[in-house]
C-alpha cells in the first residue's frame, strides 16, 4: 500500500523542454516509486489553467527566447495561482528560460521585455556573449553540497538586494546567474531556480530528495525520512562533471 501521495504540476513541456529538461521530473517520479511513493505527474499546457491547492510539486524547463515567448504568456494567466502556492509553501523548480519568467522581467536582445510572474526577486537581461558549459557549485541550502549541470543563456540574471531571494549557490566554475557576481541560481520560500539544465536532478540526487522530502514535509506534517537508495550512477554522473578539468 502506498503511504505517501504527491501531485507535480509541470508547466508546458512542449514550450520548455532543452538539454532533456524532462529528466528532471522523471527523475523525481523514480526516486519516488523506488519509495513507494506515489508521484503523480499532470501535464500543463498553454491554455489550461491551474487549480492552486492541488499541487505539491512544480516543474518548468527552459527554452528559446521565441518559445519563452509564449510561455510568459502563459504563466501571466496563472500568476496568482502560482502565487498562492509559493505562499502555501509548494515546492517549485524553474531551469534557465523557466528560471527567468519566474523573476520579475527578462529583457530580451530584441528590445522586448518579457514580464515575469514575481515568484524570485531576480530580473535578466540579454548580453551579447553566451555562456555555455558545464558548471560545479556550492549549494547553499543545508545537507545538498555541491551541484552541477550545463549551462547555456546569454540572459545574465541579478538577485535584487535586500529582497527575501537568496543565492541557490556560489559558483566554482562557470559563469552561473551572471559570470561576475559567482552566484548560482536563486530561491525564496520553496520557489527554486537555476541555469543548470543536463538534467539537473539525475545528476544532483540530493537536491532531487530534498524537493521530495520537503513536499511530504509539508503535505503530512511529519518528519518523514527518505530511504536511501542504490543510486550509485546518479552519483557517478555528478561527480564526472565535479572532478571534470578545465
Ligand atoms: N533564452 C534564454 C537565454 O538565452 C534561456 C535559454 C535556456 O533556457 N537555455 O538566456
Amino acid at each position: 500500500m502506498v503511504k505517501y501521495s504527491l501531485r507535480l504540476a509541470y508547466l508546458y513541456p512542449k514550450l520548455l523542454n532543452i538539454y532533456g529538461d524532462s529528466g528532471n521530473v522523471m527523475t523525481l517520479k523514480k526516486r519516488c516509486e523506488w519509495r513507494d511513493i506515489e508521484l503523480i505527474v499532470d501535464e500543463i499546457d498553454e491554455n489550461d489553467n491551474i487549480s492552486e491547492n492541488l499541487y505539491d510539486l512544480y516543474f518548468i524547463g527552459g527554452g528559446q527566447d521565441k518559445q519563452q515567448i509564449a510561455a510568459a504568456q502563459a504563466l501571466m494567466r496563472q500568476k496568482e495561482q502560482l502565487k498562492t502556492a509559493q505562499e502555501n509553501n509548494a515546492v517549485m523548480l524553474a531551469i534557465c528560460g523557466g528560471y527567468q519568467l519566474f523573476g520579475k522581467y527578462y529583457q530580451t536582445q530584441n528590445e522586448e521585455k518579457l514580464q515575469g510572474i514575481d515568484l524570485l526577486d531576480v530580473y535578466t537581461i540579454a548580453s551579447e556573449e553566451r555562456h555555455i558549459g558545464n558548471v560545479t557549485a556550492d549549494c547553499l541550502l543545508g545537507g545538498i553540497g555541491s551541484i552541477v549541470g550545463f549551462e547555456n543563456h546569454s540572459g545574465l540574471t541579478y538577485i535584487e538586494e535586500n529582497s527575501a531571494t537568496k543565492p541557490l549557490a556560489k559558483v566554482l566554475t562557470g559563469a552561473g546567474n551572471n559570470g561576475k557576481d559567482a552566484t548560482e541560481g536563486a530561491y525564496k520560500k520553496n520557489v527554486f531556480g537555476t541555469y543548470l539544465h543536463g538534467s539537473f536532478l539525475p545528476k544532483n540526487p540530493k537536491f532531487a530528495d530534498y524537493m521530495i522530502k520537503t513536499a511530504l514535509v509539508r503535505k503530512y506534517f511529519e518528519n518523514v525520512e527518505l530511504a536511501p537508495l542504490e543510486d550509485e550512477f546518479a552519483k557517478l554522473a555528478h561527480e564526472s562533471v565535479l572532478n571534470k578539468k578545465y
